[in-house]
């Protein structure tokens, strides 16, 4: 999952994007409205961390543009403590959660998961497909109730297929969704990764669908439907 990360407070961005990062997401951050407007109308974001308060266009703003422009990605804004007229112009302007300053850092986390998740149109945090469960709270990942130890890039692209399960998922659309833009994108390091989990987790989960990408089959949105 790809994120793009709008806050001026240089200490605070580093702070975030550090967190994120550590949670396993790749991030992009920008630090005023101009930056962050430009890479949220070009990038495909899978959420948005947007600081309302920044020198150039305003958050509020910025989020009014993308939802005209058809920008759907999950937006959590981030407001001072006791503007709660910030809240209501974000809601109204298309956000889809808020957080006021200062927050706890675990917090912020999950909300994001919550976020993309009911993106993906998931309600649980627990991402299951055959005899894989995906933790996304503790970011565990076990094969027959088995622990399996997962590299962060592997963890990334197990947990994007694993959202959109169901799918197929194009190889453009995995190297747009997993790394940040400054990462040197080279499509063939998506199949060695798909390699990886293969032998970790089984052949069977990751299919291989000739010429339009990977799909992994549902498994937690069959019953009760
Ligand atoms: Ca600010």
């Amino acid at each position: 999952m790809r994120l793009l990360l709008v806050e001026d407070d240089r200490n605070l961005n580093r702070q975030i994007a550090a967190a994120l990062a550590d949670a396993g997401y790749a991030v992009d951050r920008a630090y005023d409205g101009d930056e962050g407007q430009f890479l949220g109308e070009t990038e495909p974001y899978d959420a948005v961390v947007l600081d309302l308060g920044l020198p150039g266009i305003d958050g509020v703003s910025m989020l009014t543009n993308w939802r005209r422009d058809g920008r759907k990605m999950p937006v959590l804004i981030l407001t001072a403590r006791d503007r709660w007229s910030d809240k209501v112009q974000g809601f109204d302007a298309g956000a889809d959660d808020y957080l006021a300053k200062p927050f706890h850092m675990e917090e912020l986390l999950a909300r994001i998961r919550a976020l993309l998740r009911r993106a993906a149109g998931h309600a649980s945090s627990e991402l299951v497909s055959g005899t894989v469960r995906l933790d996304t709270r503790s970011g565990r990942v076990t094969v027959d109730g088995a622990p399996v130890k997962l590299t962060s890039h592997e963890y990334r692209l197990l947990s994007y297929l694993m959202h959109h399960a169901g799918r197929i998922v194009s190889r453009s659309e995995l190297t747009e969704h997993l790394y940040d833009q400054d990462f040197d994108r080279d499509s063939n390091t998506i199949e060695v990764f798909v390699g990886r989990l293969r032998k970790k987790l089984g052949v069977e989960l990751i299919q291989t669908v000739r010429g339009l990408g990977y799909l992994i089959e549902g498994g937690d949105r069959k019953t009760g439907g």
